[in-house]
């Protein structure tokens, strides 16, 4: 089983400045070979690739002195990292979808990362403090405990200036839940976090909505401030940093969601997408729900994995609120978002419409699973 941990650093200045070198050094790798993928497919229709790429590295790191600095896996990593957006390129047209052409990379993209690889010991997790290649000791909030066998790790700095270290572990054992024998579907909405086919509701939490508000408001002021002032500055890490904070509320309180799921059933079955209408067309407020929607996903799959558990995901059109769950007719007059509960004309069952939901997408998992 593969795990990442990630705690926050505290590197020192000389260190600091060797982490903007070397995500400096990674940018400058990605984007000059990103070029050079397009001149040569511009020029001769021909497709450099990886390979290619990292052996004419070795030629660029001779030629540019500066390219020696940093950790060379870091380098090797944003050689990766390009070939994975031109593969992720390639599947969409191969889907005939839109291709969104790799970018370059900005120096003033603020989300700043780089990668590098476990080789003879070079990273090592101690109680206080990582041991990572080039930059040695740094500071580091140990907040558990690292099991298996260290693969990578990934240092990042956010937008507010803060910075953490991602360690990929491999071989990490975890023991499964016992069975419980009980199953769920789940519905995904904007007011409630989760609503369970048991009629389980889970909120978002206050502080996060209060957070939001307030995140608002700082949008606004930092919008006002004029561009390149000491002030925008100051309002800009301000915002980063309320920013990162509404992430981890959210987080955490998809975190409480997932965790106790996957603790109390076998089988989780949820939709594929959060269904358009839901959102009414606010286009914040789609957003967010989207982002907790793919958040809920990530983190159900590596924990129904973890554990032993199963996690179905049903095509949203039979998410539909507006089905009975008793006998499968067709209302029509819930189409109104507006009206939560309704009873079926069919069989007179009287349903909560999220509730409701949640059942027919725990109907068509149960259809997948007993069709396999
Ligand atoms: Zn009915």
């Amino acid at each position: 089983m593969e795990k990442a941990y990630k705690f926050r650093i505290y590197p020192t200045s000389e260190q600091e400045t060797l982490l903007q070198k070397t995500f400096g050094c990674a940018r400058y790798v990605y984007n000059y070979y990103l070029n050079k993928r397009m001149t040569a497919y511009q020029k001769d229709k021909t497709t450099l690739n990886y390979y290619a790429c990292s052996a004419d590295l070795t030629r660029l790191k001779k030629e540019k002195d500066w390219l020696r600095e940093p950790d060379k896996f870091a380098l090797q990593s944003a050689l990766r990292n390009l070939d994975d957006a031109y593969q992720r390129f390639f599947d969409r047209v191969r889907k005939g979808e839109a291709p969104g052409y790799p970018k370059f990379k900005s120096k003033h993209d603020r989300d700043r990362s780089y990668t590098t690889k476990f080789t003879n010991g070079n990273i090592k997790v101690l109680d206080k403090h990582v041991r990572l290649p080039k930059l040695g000791l740094v500071k580091c909030r140990v907040s558990r405990q690292v099991e298996g066998r260290i693969l990578s790790a990934t240092v990042s700095q956010k937008p507010s200036g803060k910075y953490f270290v991602s360690i990929t572990c491999t071989d990490v054992v975890q023991e499964s839940l016992k069975p419980t024998g009980a199953i769920v579907g789940i519905d995904l909405g904007l007011k409630e976090l989760c609503i369970t086919s048991d009629d389980l509701r889970f909120d978002n939490p206050k502080r996060l909505a209060r957070s939001q508000k307030r995140l608002a408001r700082l949008q606004r002021q930092l919008s006002r401030k004029p561009k390149g002032s000491k002030n925008r500055g100051k309002a800009r890490i301000k915002v980063a940093r309320l920013h990162e904070k509404v992430a981890n509320q959210r987080r955490d309180a998809i975190h409480k969601l997932t965790t106790q799921l996957v603790h109390d059933y076998d089988l989780i079955c949820m939709e594929t997408l959060v269904p358009k209408n839901m959102v009414k067309n606010r286009k914040l407020a789609k957003a967010i729900s989207d982002a907790a929607w793919g958040e809920v996903a990530r983190q159900l799959e590596y924990k129904t994995q973890w554990y032993g558990r199963a996690l179905i995901k049903v095509d949203r059109f039979y998410a539909s609120s507006q089905t009975c769950s008793v006998c499968g007719c067709k209302g029509s007059e819930t189409k109104n978002l507006a009206v939560r509960e309704w009873d079926c004309p069919n069989c007179g069952a009287h349903h909560d419409r999220d509730v409701n939901a949640a059942r027919n997408i725990l109907a068509e998992g149960l259809r997948i699973v007993n069709a396999v």
